[in-house]
């Protein structure tokens, strides 16, 4: 852990003095996991539940949930690396269907899918699996699906300062197809798009193309 509780350091870490190679690390934020508390509180809520927590299936399931919920809050720790734009790309990169798993924050229910993320390179580019890093560092945490998408297009936008950005997001919500409304097979679709992906319809219009192609296989 090098930055505490700060969620977004604000300064890149210099690596070399030539500047050629840019690094931050990207840590989530901390906070402790009590895990013999989320079992005795998983274990209470199963029995206010009318669960009897005493047979062999179920004794210890309260020690899996808290463990569980635990995995799925705890995002990786991970560098960020950007490099010059030596030979100055400047059309659309686009990582896409990156597996998104996250949790939403009003049922601590799952929900999963993928998300499409985009750039338009300004003077640096990112090592392309670093995007799935982010969508992961995002997700590891309660959230709304509007949210994470904002998260992650912001995110990229302050940190690589490219030209534009765009993040589709398309997700299963668990609390939305198994209870509720059990609207069962049903994805909800966000998106987010910055710079001249947002500002530039030829350029929004590609964006979009590409990363619905990805949703339609
Ligand atoms: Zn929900």
């Amino acid at each position: 852990m090098t930055s505490g509780t700060n969620d977004y350091p604000s300064a890149w870490a210099q690596t070399s003095a030539l500047d050629a190679r840019r690094a931050l690390r990207v840590v989530p934020p901390t906070a402790e996991v009590d895990l013999a508390a989320a079992e005795r509180a998983a274990g209470e809520l199963m029995r206010a539940l009318g669960l009897d927590t005493t047979t062999t299936g179920l004794q210890r399931t309260p020690q899996r949930v808290a463990r569980a919920y635990a995995e799925l809050f705890s995002a990786r720790e991970f560098e960020l690396t950007t490099f010059p734009n030596e030979e100055g790309y400047d059309e659309l990169v686009l990582a896409r269907r990156i597996p998104v798993r996250s949790v939403c924050e009003h049922h601590l229910l799952p929900f999963v899918g993928v998300a499409h993320v985009g750039y338009l390179p300004g003077s640096r580019i990112l090592g392309l699996s670093k995007l799935a890093r982010i969508v992961e560092h995002f997700a590891c945490r309660p959230q709304v699906q509007e949210r994470l998408t904002v998260q992650v297009a912001d995110w990229l936008a302050d940190h690589l300062e490219p030209k534009g950005v765009g993040v589709v997001i398309e997700a299963e919500h668990s609390c939305m197809t198994v209870r509720g409304a059990q609207a069962r097979g049903a994805d909800t679709v966000t998106s987010a798009v910055r710079g001249v992906l947002r500002d530039d319809a030829r350029s929004r219009q590609e964006f979009f193309a590409l990363a619905d192609r990805a949703g339609a296989h």
